[in-house]
């Protein structure tokens, strides 16, 4: 949250501000149910900290939500009784992005559920990939 924004109403709900149906918190995660699932079981995880994008997250909130991730999807599945799921984190609003607050949808699936998961893809040239991959590890060579 930049100063003089409004806080986020995944942060109201963390303050508890806003109600939710909450299923994990720890020192650096919020885990809650989604209020329009797509699936039963549908649940959000969050950093506490406001942060819009995931590139901008502390990595030690990161390491915390990849933590997190997998114990929280086992429990949603084990409890809803799916064996399958998706994790979905949007950013920006091209991507989708709605709530300007890093999150993570647990998405669990079952067949025939009609939720669809393809998205148009295309050959890609082996020279272009391997000049683009240069590209990129040489940012992160430089320490982006
Ligand atoms: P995204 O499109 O990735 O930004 O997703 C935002 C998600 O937040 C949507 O799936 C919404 O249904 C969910 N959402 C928005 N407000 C609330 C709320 N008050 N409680 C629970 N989920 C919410």
């Amino acid at each position: 949250m930049s100063a003089g924004e409004a806080p986020s109403i995944f942060t109201r709900i963390i303050l508890g501000e806003v109600p939710s149906h909450r299923v994990f918190e720890n020192a650096h995660v919020f885990a809650f149910l989604d209020i329009n699932p797509l699936a039963l079981g549908h649940t959000l995880v969050v950093p506490k900290r406001e942060v819009e994008r995931l590139e901008a997250l502390p990595e030690e909130e990161a390491a915390a939500i990849g933590a997190a991730l997998g114990r929280i999807a086992r429990a949603v599945l084990e409890t809803v009784g799916a064996q399958d799921y998706n994790v979905l984190q949007n950013n920006g609003p091209t991507a989708g992005q709605v709530v300007r607050h890093v999150h993570f949808h647990i998405i669990p699936r079952r067949a025939g559920d009609g939720l669809g998961y393809r998205w148009n893809t295309k050959q890609a040239d082996a020279g272009e990939l391997a000049e683009l991959a240069a590209k990129i590890a040489a940012r992160l060579a430089e320490g982006a």
